[in-house]
């Protein structure tokens, strides 16, 4: 059984990091579940957590204030991802220096979505940074100490090919990108074939896979959809027919996820990134399967 295989790992699980991503609230409820998720994941003592930045930088306030309270009410390292979708260079330096102010020297840089929605043609600022390349250089710039940028295992939708997008993320880590983490994927063997054609290229950053619980499948399959993950027909035989299921349908979803997990912990991953979607239940409960408990109540990672 996989568990046993993982128990048998030389480090066990003291070499295991994950870290959990969060969106900033836009209500009063989800910002009641944002916090109750906190409250659930922070005693795993993840990596770092990071609060991402709506598109086109339309949850800024949103995002500062999230990434304020993490810092005020709890113990965890916090990552503010920024974009430079619509936006000048001296807008975006400005929400540098602002998120700075906060203590913030973690960062996720990414390019972001085109303004007018996924599919259409990206047309950067005209006083803008262009990419996620040019993003990083200006974080590196202003101080920032850890920078995470994007990596498309089955490359970006809007690049021409692989070599175009490794060459992205060559542009990045060369401006002082210190990790990647991976759009969302289900097939682990993308993953791995990813990984070594970006080690071929001479890119030696952390690449960490971006792990996404399956809170609804109908919803998921259609974002990835959009944003070029493959969806295997294995996958959706899975959860056919459970759209008004909601309880086996979690149960499925964990165990597809704990699967995904541990065979990529068996392959070598030392790293997870979680995409929470706010939600602990999924998250939770794969880092309990991987061998991962609270810490002590002697040492709280939220304020009470
Ligand atoms: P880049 O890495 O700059 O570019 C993506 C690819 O497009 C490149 O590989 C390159 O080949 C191609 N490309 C870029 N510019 C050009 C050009 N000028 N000419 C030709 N090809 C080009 N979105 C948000 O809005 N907010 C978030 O908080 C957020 N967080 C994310 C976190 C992670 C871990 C990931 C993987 C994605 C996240 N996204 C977020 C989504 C992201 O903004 C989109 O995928 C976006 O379309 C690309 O942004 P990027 O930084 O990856 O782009």
């Amino acid at each position: 059984m996989a568990a046993a295989h993982f128990s048998r790992r030389p480090g066990g699980i003291d070499d295991l990091r994950v870290s959990f991503e969060f969106f900033p609230p836009k209500n009063n409820e989800l910002e009641e579940r944002l916090w109750a998720t906190v409250k659930k994941l922070a005693p795993l003592a993840p990596d770092f957590v990071s609060v991402t930045y709506g598109a086109g930088g339309s949850t800024r306030r949103r995002t500062l204030q999230t990434v304020e309270q993490l810092i005020g009410d709890t113990r965890l390292k916090v990552a503010a991802h920024l974009t430079c979708v619509d936006a000048s260079r001296d807008e975006v330096d400005t929400v540098i220096r602002e998120f700075m102010v906060l203590g913030v020297k973690r960062f996720v840089a990414l390019r972001g979505d085109p303004a007018g929605g996924v599919g259409e043609v990206y047309r950067p600022h005209r006083d803008g940074y262009a990419n996620g390349a040019e993003l990083v250089g200006a974080l590196a710039g202003h101080g920032a100490t850890e920078i995470t940028v994007s990596a498309y295992p089955e490359k970006h939708p809007e690049s021409a090919d692989f070599a175009t997008d490794i060459e992205m993320l060559k542009r990045k880590v060369d401006n002082g990108a210190t990790r990647a983490v991976t759009q969302f994927f289900f097939d682990n063997d993308i993953y791995e074939r990813y990984v070594e054609r970006v080690r071929r290229a001479g890119i030696y950053i952390p690449i960490v896979p971006g792990i996404l619980p399956v809170h609804n499948f109908v919803q998921v399959a259609n974002f990835a959809g959009r944003c070029g993950a493959h969806v295997p027909d294995w996958l959706a035989a899975r959860f056919e027919a459970l759209e008004n299921d909601p309880q086996t349908h979690a149960l499925v979803a964990s165990a597809v996820a704990a699967e995904q997990v541990i065979d990529l912990i068996e392959r070598g991953s030392t790293d997870l990134h979680f995409y929470t979607m706010n939600r602990a239940d999924l998250s939770y409960a794969i880092c309990h399967l991987i061998g991962m408990r609270p810490k002590s109540r002697a040492e709280p990672d939220v304020a009470a």
